[in-house]
C-alpha cells in the first residue's frame, strides 16, 4: 500500500482492542531467519505464547527506532498477520482520528533529535 511508504508504522503499536496473533509457521520464519530455535524466539521474542513482546510506549520490539520512516527490521520474516493488514481494506489507522491522536506523541517523542555538544 502506497502509504505505507509515508507512514511511521501505526500499525506496529498495540492499541487496546488490538492484538497480533503469533502462529507456529510465524515463529518458525523468523527462527529461520535468526539461524536460532523456535524455542529460543520465544524465549527471546515473546511476551506470552501468542504474541510479540512490546517497548514502553507499545511499539512492536521489531519496529525500527532510528528511522523518520520507521520500519520493520525483520520485513523479510514478518509474521502473516503483517503480511496481511490491512486485508485489502484502505487501512483505518489512517481514518481514525482518535487513534492518530493516541500513537502520534509517542511516535514524535522517539523521533525526537537527540542534541549534540
Ligand atoms: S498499514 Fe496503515 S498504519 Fe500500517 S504502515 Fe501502512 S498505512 Fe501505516
Ligand atoms: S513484526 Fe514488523 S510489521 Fe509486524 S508489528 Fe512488528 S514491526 Fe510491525
Amino acid at each position: 500500500m502506497v502509504y505505507c511508504n509515508y507512514c511511521p508504522g501505526y500499525c506496529c503499536y498495540r492499541l487496546e482492542g488490538s492484538v497480533l496473533l503469533l502462529t507456529a509457521t510465524d515463529i518458525n520464519r523468523l527462527a529461520r531467519h535468526f539461524r536460532i530455535s523456535d524455542g529460543e524466539v520465544r524465549k527471546r521474542y515473546l511476551e506470552n505464547k501468542y504474541t510479540f513482546k512490546v517497548r514502553e510506549d507499545g511499539s512492536c520490539i521489531f519496529q525500527a527506532t532510528d528511522r523518520v520512516v520507521r520500519r520493520c527490521t525483520v520485513h523479510e520474516a514478518r509474521p502473516d498477520q503483517c503480511r496481511r493488514f490491512p486485508y485489502g481494506n484502505p487501512c483505518p489507522y489512517l481514518e481514525r482520528e482518535d487513534l492518530l491522536e493516541r500513537i502520534q506523541p509517542l511516535i514524535e517523542k522517539c523521533l525526537r533529535p537527540v542534541a549534540t555538544f
